[in-house]
């Protein structure tokens, strides 16, 4: 068969590309293996936030002593689990099938691989494509060699997504975004939670005060948290053993993602097949007619990133201008409880690049609107040379506040034109001018 253009994984980053090249008139094939729209619909971004509104309401539920009477609030996982069944269409691809169908596009279901240069393979089908190639495999549930662990009923996000069943207990190995808003959920609905993290505190790229903000929260709300604790051995007996002192129900494996680059045949464009990551330039071209978009790239594992990198990559494709790929205003959001939102550099990152750093610091509690809230959380703001290269605002609907950090960092505003302007009272995001002060 020949087409203009083939993507191989069909997650947020390659529907956009290959929608939008199909809509451009392009004739295009996607590949997908599993579901097309990827991790991201189905056991990413969206079952958690629906869980994670669930537990937050339960939350908000608990909040009523002291501020509007009395609550009797009685947890069930039952409309949870109703819910993500409802917004992954019981994990059925077919809407969006139609989405990219629809477009013009056509669907190959299997394993692509890079056969040649121009060339991709499913099966024993062969796709020569005229104009280019565009990696977007995404990432998977990255499982770490722990003694033990393998061969065990143990989850990842995808059994913790999928899960009918609320555990009674669960140990949660690995203290980053998804480990924490999991633990939280969890924990929120009555399981027994254990986080352990390897490293000395959680969100570990993020600024050290997210996370003692996330250690507060989560030792009121009865979540154990281990630091500096490596998982070293495991055992299953029924329920799960760690390091023989620590027994849960159920193992959670949230250490992080792995790309799986072997097997996809890069080493027949003259890429590294033995890398981590497929290393891009710019335009996300990786070789000769070859472009990659998404975690593969390893530019940061988040769907807004696939996004922008696809939309990138199809005015490379097409030969259209536009300004190239810039991270410097990339925002991360854990949607904990304070929610921590978060831009550009934090402070250490900053000065490890040997700029010349003026750090800002406010506590929500001294804000009004966080002080009727009764809200815990802090704006951080990391400026150098007079303009903000990084932010975080952690705290009630910390990754809406953080819309004004990415519009500062990103339109690279100065701090003092910041600093004169007005922000409405009483809002969590005037405690921006209390900081800048
Ligand atoms: C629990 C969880 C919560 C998350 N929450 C958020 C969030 O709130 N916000 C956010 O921005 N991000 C979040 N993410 C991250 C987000 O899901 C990913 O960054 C995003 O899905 C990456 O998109 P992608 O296009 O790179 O690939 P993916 O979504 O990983 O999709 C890649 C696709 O390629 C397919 N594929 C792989 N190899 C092949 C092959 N050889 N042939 C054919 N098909 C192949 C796969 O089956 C998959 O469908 C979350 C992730 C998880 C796990």
């Amino acid at each position: 068969m020949d087409v203009d253009v083939v993507v191989i994984g069909m997650g947020p980053g390659g529907e956009e590309v290959a929608g939008s090249l199909a809509e451009a008139g392009l004739s295009v094939v996607g590949i997908e293996d599993r579901l097309v729209g990827g991790e991201c619909p189905y056991w990413g971004c969206i079952p958690s936030k629906a869980m994670v509104r669930a537990a937050d309401v339960l939350a908000e539920g608990r909040r009523i002593p002291g501020l509007a009477g009395t609550a009797t609030i009685e947890a069930g996982w039952a409309p949870v689990a109703e819910r993500v069944a409802e917004v992954t269409a019981a994990w059925d691809d077919r809407a969006a099938v139609e989405r990219f169908t629809g477009k013009g596009g056509r669907l190959i279901r299997g394993k692509g691989r890079i056969s040649g240069t121009g060339e991709v393979t499913v099966g024993d089908q062969v796709i020569r494509a005229r104009r280019g190639i565009v990696v977007a495999t995404g990432t998977a549930p990255a499982v770490p060699p722990i003694d033990g662990l393998a061969g065990t009923p143990y989850w990842t996000n995808r059994e913790a997504i999928e899960t009918k069943e609320l555990p009674e207990s669960l140990i949660v190995l690995g203290g980053g975004a998804i480990g924490c808003e999991l633990a939280q959920v969890f924990a929120r609905f009555g399981s027994r939670v254990t986080v352990v993290e390897a490293g000395p505190r959680l969100l570990s790229l993020e600024e050290p005060e997210s996370s003692d903000l996330l250690m507060k929260t989560f030792g009121h709300e009865g979540i154990e948290v281990r630091l500096d604790a490596k998982a070293e051995r495991i055992r299953h007996d029924g329920g799960f053993v760690v390091n023989d002192d620590l027994r849960a129900e159920r193992l959670l494996v949230a250490i992080g993602r792995r790309t799986n680059l072997r097997g996809l045949g890069l080493g027949a464009v003259g890429l590294d097949e033995a890398a981590r990551f497929v290393d891009v330039d710019d335009r996300l071209r990786a070789a000769d007619g070859v472009w990659a978009v998404g975690d593969v790239t390893g530019k940061g594992a988040f769907t807004h990133v696939s996004v922008y990198q696809a939309r990138i990559a199809t005015r490379a494709i097409l030969g259209e201008d536009g300004p190239p790929a810039d991270y410097r205003a990339l925002p991360r959001v854990t949607f904990t409880d304070p929610e921590i939102g978060a831009v550009g550099l934090t402070e250490s990152q900053a000065r490890e690049q040997g700029l010349d750093v003026r750090v800002y610091n406010t506590d929500l509690a001294n804000n009004t609107r966080g002080w009727l809230h009764h809200a815990e959380g802090f704006i951080k703001l990391i400026e150098s040379e007079g303009r903000l290269v990084g932010g975080t605002a952690a705290g009630p609907m910390g990754g809406e506040i953080l819309g004004a950090l990415a519009v500062a960092v990103h339109g690279e505003v100065p701090v003092e034109r910041l600093r004169h302007m007005m922000y409405a009272f009483p809002t969590f995001h005037r405690a921006l001018d209390a900081a800048l002060l």
